[in-house]
């Protein structure tokens, strides 16, 4: 029997990142980094003003007590934008506003609440003198060149998956077109006489196909793009067929669900050696039957469970990772939370992953099990927020005992 790491690893052994090409940056927000991104620049790349106010020289006004307030000469105007050359000299100061550079020989800024111009309404000219209320240390309110970051620095590294924040800042440095990894394409079949499309009212004996909008929308959020063919009968041409349909659209991936256990009418495993290979590995884990991976036509498969949960928790496990290697994404393992046990878990002494809702309460995560953790019970997956994860080899947990869980993404 494999453990899940193992079986893990020898499925990444099959994968490699794909290509890369550029897209427009309004559409790089979730997509891969391909390479790493350096500053070209200091940024902020001049020294600015980080308030309203006035720029001056901090000797003139830091000299507490005696000589506050001090008026001084408003020789210039700095509006946000402008490019104007300007030197100050002690005993001047010039009006500027956020985010406007500081002109020459200003080492300071007094905001304009302290000074004796605060109550004047937008559009008014700057004042031929200013009284400075309060003390500023030089440097202060000042942003200056390079200060949040230099020419050549690492910005984001390549495998980076792009965040809001993170197109902001290629914006910043003006890269309007990215490098980012090709989205893996997956192909999604799912088999079984009992199954349904969505769209079609239940009739005796028939379920709806769930097993494919799961794995889609799972696809999807793991970055990439889906073709759901739809459900092949269980008969062995209407397998070969389904799949023959999948290779023809040259995915990255083809995942199936159901018909790969050994009852009567599972022929997937057929249809697959017979145009490729399919290993059946046992892994030492609950839920999932025989892990199933090969290949078709040249394509890496995989056979899911049929079940709803199985399916579920084998994609995260097994399927995912594969899919960020494909699309290069700098895979960190999965964040895991430490959690006490509010009800006594047994397990078999197989790695199990169970479905739970982690609550905080006064300051430690507690989990308890949404219902009976039957693997086609997919309203016990939509009831929880985490995985809980009791190691192979572990039987009995006690309430109070504290396991390890995956909180389970939005
Ligand atoms: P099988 O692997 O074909 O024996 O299927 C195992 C269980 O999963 C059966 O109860 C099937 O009805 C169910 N099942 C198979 N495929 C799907 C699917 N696409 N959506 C929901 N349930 C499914
Ligand atoms: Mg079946």
């Amino acid at each position: 029997m494999l453990s899940v790491k193992e079986a893990q690893q020898k499925i990444l052994s099959h994968f490699e990142p794909l290509g890369s090409s550029f897209v427009a940056l309004d559409e790089a927000a979730g997509r891969v980094l391909a390479e790493p991104i350096r500053a070209n620049a200091d940024l902020p790349s001049f020294d600015n003003s980080s308030v309203d106010g006035f720029a001056l020289h901090a000797a003139d006004v830091s000299k507490t007590g005696q000589t506050l307030p001090l008026t001084l000469s408003v020789i210039a105007d700095i509006p946000a934008g402008s490019s104007a050359d300007i030197q100050l000299l002690p005993g001047q100061a010039a009006r500027i506003m956020t985010g406007a550079p500081t002109p020459r020989g200003a080492d300071a800024v007094v905001m304009i609440e302290d000074t004796d111009s605060n109550q004047h309404p937008a559009g008014t000219a700057a004042p031929n003198f200013v009284t400075v209320l309060k003390a500023v240390t030089s440097g202060e309110s000042i942003r200056r060149r390079g200060a949040d970051l230099r020419t050549g620095q690492q910005v984001l590294p390549s495998g980076a998956i792009l965040r809001a924040q993170d197109i902001g800042m290629l914006a910043m440095l003006g890269v309007p077109n990215v490098p980012v990894r090709k989205k893996p394409k997956v192909a999604l079949v799912s088999s079984g006489d009992e199954l349904l499309p969505v769209s079609e009212p239940l009739s005796p004996g028939k379920i709806h196909d769930s097993n494919s909008y799961t794995l889609a929308a799972l696809a999807q959020k793991a970055g990439c793009d889906v073709v759901r063919l739809g459900v092949a009968s269980d008969r062995r041409e209407a397998v070969e067929e389904m799949l023959d349909q999948a290779a023809n659209l040259q995915p990255d991936v083809i995942i199936s669900s159901a018909g790969v256990s050994v009852g009567a009418f599972d022929f997937i495993k057929d249809v697959v050696e017979s145009a490729g290979s399919l290993n059946f590995w046992k892994v030492n884990m609950r839920p999932g039957k025989p892990l199933a991976f090969g290949s078709y036509r040249n394509i890496p498969f995989f056979g899911l469970p049929g079940n709803p949960v199985s399916s579920f928790v084998g994609f995260l496990i097994f399927v995912q990772p594969a899919l960020e290697r494909l699309g290069g994404v700098e895979t960190a393992e999965k964040a895991k939370v430490k959690v006490v046990l509010s009800e006594g878990i047994e397990s078999d002494g197989r790695e199990s992953y169970l479905r739970a809702i982690v609550k905080r309460q006064n300051g430690s995560f507690i989990a308890s099990l949404t219902g009976h953790q039957g693997s086609g019970n997919l309203f016990s997956l939509v009831q929880a927020n985490a995985l809980l994860i009791i190691p192979s080899g572990v039987k009995s947990c006690p309430p109070g005992s504290e396991v390890e869980a995956w909180i389970l993404e939005n």
